[in-house]
């Protein structure tokens, strides 16, 4: 059952994702669906009212107070229908953001330690910003924006089909190429603010390399050569926005001025004599107004349309981008508990063959470590030694032989068991944001105070502790404690548990002597009943048999 539901958690992909949210947001959703169809009605309603008021007053009769407030009325109703429409779509589009992050976020933890070793952080951040942006921009401004636009042109077109089939041929003449023009203008326009962007961005970046290596920059005399390329960056960036102004300056002019020419010469053709020609575009005044103000309607849905479609060209990029991320390959959490069994062999390395890619990094290692045994790996840089720790700790599995730990494979053992056999204490600390106590616990509520009290008072920080403002419950920073401290206190973080082996990667190569000697003290004080492994490159810092790796 567990292995089917990782099947599936496999193969997520956005898609999910958004039908999921749908289907949890039936509110939401159907209230979408509300505004959008009646924003489209109820915008097709007031020029219609308008038509009958003109027409009422053209035949001499008074104004029609019932008919002019129904005009404000169908007004105000129109803009609360689209602004509640804007509403809900954007809270969807967050729902979504949400949703997506959530999802990628327990994507990102369950992937394998070789694939989150592989993540460029850069890339990773713009998987969750940047094209998790586009997918919500996508609800927000995009997919359904553009139906509804599509159908307020198209209901546009059939209510001027009845009132004048003339103009709406017109306008299927011309919409194809107002359209066309309006792609033409926006994909320029992108262009061009996209070099902005760049430009922008090697302008700015110039600045601090310039600043960074203006010693150098001196001494050879190369001032004149940074002032030119920073010159040459501006440049750049200010040729690009022209173009963009360029654009922008002339777009709306252009349909203006269409707007104004379809106007005009339906007009003309419905106020002309000749009877053939009133057959199509003849019409009252208060039709004429109705007219009017539909043209004028529809050139906003037609630029809007090719915003939208930038919109969703984007989000599908984003959408296979992210379905990448979900594709890649997850930790296996399935494996049965396993009940640890006694053995007076806790570490065994049986023939085993390791590399990351095809550099084989380990070939056929063997070794054991015995209960209670401390052992020294030695070998030079690159040979493997951190290597053998990860195998151990069950990020990587061996391509060939086994790692055994307590006679089991070592990526068989299960999260929960982990920190009570092993406690892994790396060259530096690495902070975890909350308190020194939530340093040294990981977070872990089954760890009580008195283990923390314990195994402050065992690595030698009793007092550094102490002394701080509010004890273990101070709230970390970097400056808190010296690089010493910090690695005694990455000792307790592995001690505190209790762990049957300790694993230790160069803990003292950061350290100066007599801060080394401190931690091999709290070291020494911690290792009592333990099996040690360790790694080091100073025979002073070495402990018990070595074991050297080639
Ligand atoms: P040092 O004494 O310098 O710490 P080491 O014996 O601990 O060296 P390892 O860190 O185990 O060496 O690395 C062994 C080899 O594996 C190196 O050539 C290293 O480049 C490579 N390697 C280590 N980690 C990775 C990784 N995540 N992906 C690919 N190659 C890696
Ligand atoms: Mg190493």
């Amino acid at each position: 059952m567990k292995h089917n539901d990782q099947m599936k958690e496999n193969k997520t992909q956005v898609r999910d994702v958004i039908l999921r949210t749908v289907k949890t947001q039936k509110l939401l959703s159907a209230g979408i669906v509300i505004t959008v169809v009646g924003a489209i009605i109820a915008a097709l309603i007031p020029p219609l009212i308008l038509a009958e008021i003109v027409d009422t007053i053209t035949e001499g009769n008074g104004a029609p107070l019932f008919l002019i407030l129904s005009y404000f009325g169908m007004i105000v109703i129109t803009g609360m229908t689209e602004s509640a429409r804007e509403g809900l779509l954007t809270v969807f589009g967050q729902k979504i953001t949400h949703a997506l992050r959530s999802s990628m976020m327990k994507k990102f933890i369950s992937l394998t330690a070789d694939n989150i070793n592989r993540q460029e952080p850069g890339t990773v951040v713009s998987r969750f910003v940047g094209d998790v942006d586009t997918v919500e921009n996508l609800f927000s401004s995009g997919i359904i924006s553009m139906f509804a636009d599509a159908c307020k042109i198209l209901s546009i077109l059939f209510v001027i089909w009845f009132e004048n089939r003339g103009l709406t041929l017109v306008l299927l003449i011309l919409l194809p190429f107002l359209f066309g023009f309006t792609r033409h203008v926006q994909k320029n326009m992108l262009t061009a603010q996209i070099e902005n962007r760049k430009a922008v961005g090697r302008a700015s970046g110039h600045v601090p390399e310039t600043l960074h290596n203006i010693r150098t920059i001196h001494c050879l005399g190369k001032e004149n050569y940074m002032e030119k390329r920073y010159d040459q960056y501006i440049g750049e960036s200010y040729r690009a926005m022209e173009r963009t102004n360029f654009y922008d300056a002339v777009y709306s002019p252009v349909i203006l001025i269409l707007n104004a020419v379809v106007v005009a010469v339906v007009m003309l053709l419905s106020a002309s004599g000749n009877s053939q020609i009133l057959r199509s575009f003849g019409m009252s005044a208060g039709t004429a107004v109705a007219v009017i103000n539909y043209i004028s309607q529809i050139f906003g849905p037609v630029e809007s349309l090719g915003m939208e479609i930038q919109t969703i060209q984007s989000a599908m990029a984003g959408i296979h981008r992210i379905n990448e991320f979900f594709k890649q390959e997850e930790k296996k959490e399935t494996y049965q508990a396993v009940r640890i069994p006694e053995t007076d062999i806790p570490v065994e390395f049986k023939d085993v063959t390791f590399g990351y890619d095809e550099n084989v990094v380990l070939d056929h290692v063997k070794f054991q470590v015995r209960e209670g045994e401390q052992v020294t790996l030695a070998g030079r840089t690159g040979a493997g030694k951190s290597t053998i720790l990860k195998l151990l700790l069950g990020l990587y599995e061996p391509q060939d032989g086994e790692v055994l730990v307590r006679g089991i494979p070592a990526a068989q053992i299960q999260a929960q068991d982990r920190r009570t056999i092993f406690g892994y204490v790396e060259q530096s600390f690495h902070m975890v944001p909350g308190t020194v106590k939530d340093q040294i616990t990981l977070y872990d509520e089954g760890i009580t105070d008195e283990q923390v009290r314990e195994v402050i008072g065992l690595v030698g920080l009793k007092e550094a502790v102490e002394g701080l403002e509010n004890g273990v419950d101070t709230w970390c920073t970097a400056e808190l404690f010296s690089q010493g401290q910090w690695q005694l206190l990455s000792v307790a973080r592995a001690a505190v548990a209790g762990p049957a082996i300790l694993l230790l990667d160069e803990i003292t190569a950061n350290l100066d002597a007599e801060t080394e000697q401190n931690v091999l003290m709290a070291l020494k004080k911690v290792s009592k009943d333990r099996t040690v492994i360790s790694i080091s490159h100073r025979m002073t810092a070495s402990m018990g048999r070595t074991i050297f790796i080639s």
